[in-house]
């Protein structure tokens, strides 16, 4: 297979988990590829049945939608998902659709699209339009998380502990942001391994731990705390 082409990316300001249904395997790399380099988590399916079955398992942040699948097509998931309970009926839902199908792009927003994208789409326009759907359902996140005296900037992904700037992996920074966005609260290792981690990869069993002692050893080990059998809190003061 051809190497799949780099894009440069707007940086989101949170890890997200997107899920994307899509049945041609070429787009659904590519998209996965893009969001996993910026720290997202994305979860795949083919058709409209796995993917509302992987809604049940673990609600995303957001949904891909393309519209012509085998089996139940996108208008009839769309439908489908919002019919469900909250929370998973606000869930935001962006369409993928081809370009000459006007039709099926109204149909899309009448049956309660947030957003639609016309194929072929550049992967930099796709992820302002998750960006937008996203923050339009759920409150900004500030561009600078802090506590104590370390500090993390959302837009640039930089890390500061007092003036020294810090470099983070892509997993340490999802971590420390999931941490930071709630300070005080005890995120549990399965809460984290949510925000991490799309269902099917399925981490090391100690991969949380591995990723908090790796960033204690960066941003100071009385930053993280953990709460024995319960999880781990960043330290407010
Ligand atoms: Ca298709």
């Amino acid at each position: 297979m051809a190497s799949l082409p780099v894009y440069s990316l707007d940086i989101l300001h949170t890890a997200m988990h997107i899920l994307l249904i899509e049945d041609d395997p070429f787009i659904a790399r590519a998209v996965c590829a893009a969001l996993e380099s910026e720290a997202h988590a994305v979860t795949w399916t083919p058709t409209g049945r796995e993917g509302l079955t992987a809604l049940t398992v673990s609600l995303p942040d957001a949904l891909l939608l393309d519209l012509g699948l085998p089996g139940i097509d996108g208008i009839d998931v769309l439908r489908s998902i919002r019919a469900m309970p909250a929370p998973a009926c606000d869930l935001p839902v962006i369409i993928v659709t081809a370009r000459e199908a006007l039709d099926s792009r109204l149909e899309g927003l009448d049956a309660g699209a947030d957003d639609y994208i016309l194929k072929p789409f550049h992967m930099t326009e796709l992820v302002a339009r998750l960006r937008a759907v996203v923050r339009r359902r759920r409150p900004l996140t500030p561009d600078i998380l802090r506590a104590g005296n370390v500090a993390l900037n959302t837009v640039t992904h930089t890390c500061t502990v007092g003036s020294d700037v810090v470099t983070l992996s892509k997993r340490e920074y999802a971590l420390l942001a999931a941490l930071l966005t709630r300070p005080g609260a005890i995120l549990s290792r399965r809460a984290l391994e949510e925000k991490l981690y799309a269902p099917g990869d399925e981490p090391e069993s100690n991969a949380i731990e591995y990723l908090i002692h790796a960033l204690r050893r960066k941003i100071g080990a009385q930053t993280i705390e953990n709460i024995r059998g319960l999880g781990w809190r960043i330290r407010a003061q």
